[in-house]
């Protein structure tokens, strides 16, 4: 009996040596006298235990024998031996290595959008990830015609999103160049796209969408047989200045930022168009 019962204490998932001999057979030991029958410690010691820092679980195993052997049923719950943790070791220490993803790591998922810039006549193709320092983008796309074969001059480097906004923009600026100028965009002109820089220019302003592939700075149109408009050039009350002012306040309905002449000086001379996330959806449009 004596040796079945060491075999279990050997096996016994409870190390404590009360724990082990108690439970395995509970009638036939019920009828060895008391003082012989160390009980368990009770639950609400068990439970208290995990939380102190107790010995590795091999020294409690060690220790228990001289223990056990003074123990009587009524000292169980006094008994000094610990149980041994049954919660693995903490996780946190091998965490930190998962940064928070930003607007330059995040991988969005831009199947469905794909299709539809290749549905409106956007070409677009993808390129390498972008990664400079804090600035990125993790699926960026060359962007170099928008629909009706409108190219952009230079091409520019945007997210989908972003060149989604700028295609479906430029189906309005056709409409609109038709009604006030009588033609049709030739070439939409790029100041720039993908860049890593802060706002306006300013290495200690926070990152502008530009360092995101999610802004484009648009500076003017060129047309089938007339002069090109030139955002900020046009005189008040001329068709270019109304072709200017609607387009501009339709990009409102395209992107959650859209600033231009009038906003502030860095924006005399081009729109700026990004589609910045803010709280509870709102805009930018000046
Ligand atoms: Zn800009």
């Amino acid at each position: 009996m004596g040796r079945i019962l060491a075999g279990l204490v050997g096996s016994a998932i409870l190390a404590g040596p009360a724990a082990a001999q108690a439970p395995a057979a509970p009638s036939p030991l019920s009828r060895v006298p008391a003082d012989q029958v160390p009980l368990p410690p009770p639950r609400p010691e068990e439970a208290k235990e995990p939380a102190a820092k107790d010995p590795a679980p091999k020294e409690a195993a060690k220790d228990t024998p001289k223990d056990t052997s003074k123990d009587t049923p009524k000292d169980a719950p006094a008994s000094p031996v610990p149980e041994p943790a049954p919660l693995p070791p903490e996780r946190p220490a091998d965490l930190p290595a998962a940064p928070a993803p930003t607007p330059a790591t995040v991988v969005p998922d831009d199947t469905a959008c794909l299709r539809r810039l290749d549905r409106l006549g956007v070409k677009a193709e993808p390129v390498a990830p972008l990664a400079d320092g804090l600035c990125g983008a993790a699926k960026p796309l060359r962007v170099t015609a928008l629909p009706d074969g409108v190219p952009l001059s230079p091409a520019a480097t945007l997210t989908c999103v972003a060149a989604e906004a700028l295609g479906r923009w430029s189906t309005e600026v056709r409409v609109i160049a038709e009604r006030t100028l009588s033609s049709v965009p030739k070439t939409i002109q790029i100041g720039g796209s993908y860049e890593c820089r802060g706002q306006n220019h300013d290495p200690s302003a926070k990152l502008s969408e530009h360092a995101y592939a999610n802004g484009v700075d648009v500076m003017g149109f060129t047309f089938e047989g007339r002069a090109p408009v030139t955002v900020g050039a046009a005189r008040e009350g001329t068709p270019e200045a109304a072709f200017e002012a609607a387009v501009r306040t339709r990009a409102c309905g395209f992107f959650r930022t859209v600033l231009g002449p009038g906003s502030d000086a860095a924006h005399a001379n081009h729109l700026h168009l990004d589609e910045r996330e803010r709280n509870a959806g709102h805009r930018l449009c000046q």
